[in-house]
């Protein structure tokens, strides 16, 4: 049995075993994982996270390859952390033959480790944040996140990087259209990939545009972040350069426009999500609330009915009655 006073200070003696086994700490939400966080918070920060996604096939795997290479180009120790937010049924098969080289990869400087949202019990977005402070404090100067696919989990678990990059590749038309403005609201950094391929140049000029009717429309000034589109070719080894500086000039942007709020925001979503978890867990384990809506559900009483009668125990009356006052004036509105 570790002890979380141990297990930290063989982190910060980068001891790689503590490595892993404080993200698995933190993957399966064990009860030592916040002491282990309180004593390796004041190392927590030094790090630049990248959040990479984009839609399946884009090549975010082959671009994250080349993109570990590139960082440690400038000795940078690099932490990968590969989401796959795949169901049980799918069993993440996608990442397996990359991953399974996992913690063996021959460079000592680099980690790569998987994380899927069947083991993480509770959240993957914050299992992934509490991973990465792990990585920051071991001492990876870069961390780099990489989801399967694009959607709403995805987008949860990037949110809590320095800096997002969404990898698209031309030849997905439909597809990119519908989701544009989801991807330049999420996206720090838009990367066209396969720029070997015709439609490339298309699309960076598609994206362009989209870029200036967005801050036309929201009447950006100068000041405001001006979201790159960079080209490059993964499988061919082209534009990574680019890319590293396109991050880099980001990296540069937040420090100098309050980096320090930027992560206390993220910060704060990460409270959200430990709370939420923790209120789920109290309230279907150990308040017995799942046993009494079965009793009522006995009953034929329908499930809105079980719920607000559930809801009912727990927001005693106080609660409500100052929620009540507190939305008092609105209603005069
Ligand atoms: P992911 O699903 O986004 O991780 O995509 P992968 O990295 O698995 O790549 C999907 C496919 O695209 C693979 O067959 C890659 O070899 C290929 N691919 C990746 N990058 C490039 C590129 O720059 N040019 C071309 N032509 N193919 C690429």
């Amino acid at each position: 049995m570790q002890d979380p006073g141990e297990m930290a200070e063989r982190l910060l003696a980068r001891d790689r075993s503590a490595l892993s086994r404080l993200i698995s700490w933190a993957e399966n939400a064990d009860a030592r994982y916040p002491a282990v966080l309180s004593r390796i918070y004041s190392k927590v920060g030094k790090a630049w996270r990248m959040g990479i996604t984009g839609p399946p096939g884009a090549g975010k795997s082959t671009l994250t390859n080349v993109l570990i290479q590139e960082l440690r180009k400038r000795s940078e120790r690099v932490g990968v952390l590969a989401i796959d937010p795949s169901s049980p049924f799918s069993g993440g098969a996608l990442l397996g033959d990359r991953i399974r080289m996992d913690e063996r990869t021959a460079d000592n400087e680099v980690f790569i480790r998987s994380m899927a949202s069947r083991d993480s019990h509770g959240g993957l977005a914050r299992a992934a944040s509490d991973a990465c402070d792990v990585m920051d404090a071991y001492g990876f100067h870069s961390i780099v996140m990489e989801t399967v696919g694009v959607g709403q989990s995805e987008y949860d678990v990037v949110a809590a990087a320095d800096s997002v990059v969404v990898v698209l590749c031309p030849g997905a038309g439909d597809e990119i259209q519908a989701m544009k403005s989801g991807i330049l609201e999420v996206a720090d950094v838009l990367v066209v990939n396969k720029s070997d391929l015709p439609g490339a140049d298309l699309l960076i000029a598609d994206l362009e545009d989209a870029i200036s009717m967005r801050a036309f429309r929201r009447n950006s000034d100068a000041s405001e972040w001006k979201v790159p589109v960079v080209s490059c070719s993964a499988a061919k080894n082209q534009g990574l350069d680019d890319l590293v500086a396109a991050i880099d000039a980001h990296a540069v942007w937040s420090r100098e426009n309050d980096l320090d709020a930027l992560r206390r925001k993220k910060r704060v979503a990460q409270v959200r999500r430990v709370v939420s978890e923790r209120l789920e867990e109290e309230l279907w384990g150990r308040m017995g609330n799942t046993t009494r809506a079965e009793e009522l559900l006995e009953q034929s009483v329908t499930p809105y009915d079980v719920a607000e009668e559930i809801l009912g125990s727990i927001l005693a009356p106080p609660m409500q009655s100052a929620q009540a006052a507190a939305e008092q004036p609105k209603r005069g509105d």
